[in-house]
């Protein structure tokens, strides 16, 4: 049993129990805590123990907690807990303490963890039968130790862990063999009083990092930002142009758009530093991307179909059709799938694409008209997302991309994005027999 647990003051309080604070409190009662030395703290939660901290702090006394990342750190009564003498800790920690022989990347960044993360599963998934990739993304890093410690699974050869910036507040005895940064860009600032703060708390992974952390050079204000601090021989800035990186022929990837080469190119350096061989830089070209998030679905009787049914935002909505429009093949058109129900989304900034050349826009769904009418786009308009596919499906010749790239939520039709991505699969699936 690992011996953090063991001399970790009870009463033990999960605060938080989302899918982080389940897999800690799974964690802590395969090393053997008691079940009444645990206590389970959660706002929203009914079947938590407690629901209101104050109440938590004075009936349950516990004397450490685990706090889960969506909890901030510098909530009041946590502050105070811990200027009490209380010990602070998290799911991460717990699992770090149950380590023996696994070696450990991380990757960190405003965007562009998910993809890069499931890049290198892809990667590692093509020679390891024991890694283990989660953390922010997936299966919590708890659940992994958890597994391992009641003799589940085999311990991993390696661990690749997606991090988020609350995360890394709160990771003591976590060590990283290697470790990146795909970019910074302000996001989160609801719980971070400056960028300068948000930034710093993702920059400290070097300082838990043993050997190489390599940034993303088109990394948004990541290279500025490194450029202000002092200068680290573990640094390395890694470039899609890199010419030692060229020669994997990374633009043979299934994975479309420049971001997503970025994205490659990083995971490809990872491999390389880790000492990984050269099948996992083929399992990731061979990756077609998360479910949703810009899929490359493959052609179907010489037409192609990318599902970024996620898409909810402009910026996502212009990467992805920029990065369709980039890749069309000669003589190819694409066909744009936008709209859904609106949120009072700036529809306007769509307006750009009106440069793009061979694209056709096609509106559907209960927001079609102020979509098209903000954002000044030709096209035809269909009240269901089904006939617009039905239109399409019409028109669509051999060498021609379908992007599903909506802009608009599903909730006008479907019950999440995944099930309108699921729909038009679907449909994909049957314009083959048409
Ligand atoms: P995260 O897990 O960090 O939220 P994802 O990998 O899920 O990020 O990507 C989210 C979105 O961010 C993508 O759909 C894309 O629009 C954008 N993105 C991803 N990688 C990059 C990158 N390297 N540069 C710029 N934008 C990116």
């Amino acid at each position: 049993m690992s011996q953090y647990i063991k001399n970790l003051k009870a009463p033990i309080a999960i605060v938080g129990m989302g899918k982080s604070g389940d897999a800690a409190k799974r964690l802590l009662l395969a090393c053997g805590v008691s079940a009444e030395d645990i206590l389970t703290f959660d706002g929203k939660l009914a079947s938590a123990n407690f629901s209101d901290a104050n109440k938590l702090m004075s009936e349950g006394k516990p004397q450490t907690l685990v706090v889960s990342p969506g909890v901030p750190l510098a909530s009041v009564w946590i502050k105070d807990a811990q200027s009490r003498g209380i010990a602070i800790t998290s799911e991460i920690s717990l699992a770090c303490s149950c380590l023996t022989s696994e070696k450990l990347i991380g990757v960190t960044g405003s965007v562009g963890k998910s993809t890069t993360v499931s890049l290198l599963q892809a990667g590692l998934e093509a020679f390891s039968k024991t890694g283990f990739v989660g953390g922010n993304l997936g299966i919590p890093f708890a659940s992994y130790a958890a597994d391992v410690v009641e003799n589940k699974r085999p311990v991993a050869d390696w661990v690749v862990l997606e991090l988020s910036s609350y995360q890394l507040e709160n990771c003591a005895g976590l060590v990283l063999d290697h470790s990146a940064i795909t970019y910074f860009t302000s996001n989160h600032l609801e719980r971070y009083d400056s960028i300068e703060h948000y930034y710093e708390t993702k920059w400290n992974i070097l300082g838990i990092t043993k050997k190489t952390m390599l940034l993303n050079s088109e990394g948004g204000d990541l290279i500025e930002y490194s450029k202000g601090k002092s200068t680290n021989p573990q640094l390395k800035i890694i470039s899609k142009t890199d010419p030692d990186l060229q020669s994997y022929q990374l633009q043979k990837a299934q994975l479309i758009g420049q971001h997503n080469q970025d994205n490659l190119a990083l995971a490809t350096a990872l491999c390389r530093e880790a000492g990984w061989p050269n099948a996992a830089v083929e399992g990731m070209k061979n990756f077609k991307g998360l479910s949703h998030r810009l899929e490359n679905l493959g052609s179907v009787k010489g037409v192609r179909f990318i599902n970024d049914s996620k898409a909810t935002a402009m910026d996502s909505v212009i990467i992805a059709a920029t990065a369709a429009a980039d890749t069309l093949t000669t003589g190819g058109s694409l066909f744009l799938l936008l709209g859904g129900r609106d949120k009072n989304l700036p529809w306007e900034q769509l307006s750009v694409l009106s440069r793009m050349n061979h694209t056709e826009f096609v509106f559907f769904g209960e927001c079609r008209d102020v979509a098209q009418g903000k954002s000044k786009l030709p096209g035809n308009s269909f009240a269901r997302l089904e006939e617009a596919i039905a239109y399409i499906f019409s028109k669509v010749k051999t060498a021609d991309t379908v992007l599903l790239s909506p802009g608009g939520t599903s909730w006008d039709e479907f019950k999440s994005f995944e099930d309108r991505g699921d729909f038009f699969k679907k449909k994909v699936t049957e314009f083959s027999t048409l």
